[in-house]
């Protein structure tokens, strides 16, 4: 279970800004992640409201969204979204692809009451 690891990392950095923010609490949490970093939602929800546990977190509200895979194509040049996780072309058949998004951890925004 990779989503404890995840985030934890992700309370880190939640905990540095409303630091650096001055936030006495933290309302809201905007992540996205790309849908090769496996992260199962429902899993992720529930060991964060563990995490958060005691922290000025404690009532953030997590809002997770999962970015799609996409691929350029390098022989047919076109981008493509690929749902099934095949990584061939569903254009032309090549797979000889070149990954542009899907693995990508990213903390958007971090909101908070001062
Ligand atoms: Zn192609």
């Amino acid at each position: 279970m990779h989503e404890l690891k995840i985030a934890e990392e992700l309370l880190g950095i939640v905990l540095q800004v409303a630091e650096s923010e001055n936030f006495k609490k933290v309302t809201k949490v905007n992540i996205q992640f790309g849908k090769m970093i496996m992260i199962v939602p429902e899993i992720f929800h529930s060991v964060f409201e563990g995490a958060v546990k005691g922290t000025i977190a404690k009532k953030a509200k997590l809002n997770l969204e999962i970015l799609a895979v996409k691929f350029i194509c390098k022989k047919c040049k076109r981008e493509t979204e690929i749902d099934d996780l095949l990584f061939v072309c569903p254009l032309c058949g090549s797979n000889d692809l070149e990954m542009t998004q899907g693995r990508e951890t990213i903390v958007e925004s971090i909101e908070g009451e001062k």
